[in-house]
């Protein structure tokens, strides 16, 4: 016997997990804002929360999300979800200076393109390791 009732209407729960605010996220503006690099190294170096997942430590910036070990954090940057999302953060986010531009407030300047790489620990370590040879060198000058 197949117990399955025949749908009648589908109701309005898909719109309504749209206003949810339960599992809400950081907006893509918002994520725009952490890339800056002052942010990124806070952001990837937070003090240890043992309320968060994983205390904390294993944080992507791009999708605003803790993870609960490295191994964790390495299989998400290969997924669909993280990679959409770099996709997502490639175009700059409509601002208001972008509105006042559009209704004639000096030139408009169509929003750019850019390229957007997955920021981890490691990679911001390596930029580091890459900048302090020119130091060295400066101070070889001296
Ligand atoms: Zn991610």
């Amino acid at each position: 016997m197949v117990y399955k009732r025949k749908k009648q209407h589908r109701g309005d729960t898909h719109l309504k997990k749209g206003w949810r605010t339960k599992r809400r996220k950081k907006d893509l503006d918002e994520i725009d804002e952490d890339l800056k690099e002052q942010n990124v190294e806070q952001l990837l170096n937070q003090e240890v929360d043992f309320d968060k997942p994983g205390s904390a430590q294993h944080y992507c910036i791009h999708c605003a999300r803790y993870f609960v070990n490295e191994t964790a954090l390495q299989t998400h940057f290969n997924t669909k979800v993280h990679k959409r999302r770099l996709k997502a953060l490639e175009l700059e986010p409509y601002s208001i200076e972008e509105s006042e531009r559009a209704a004639g407030k000096g030139n408009y300047v169509a929003p750019q393109k850019r390229k957007i790489e997955t920021v981890t620990k490691d990679s911001l370590n390596k930029i580091d390791a890459d900048v302090e040879p020119d130091i060295k060198a400066i101070k070889l000058k001296e």
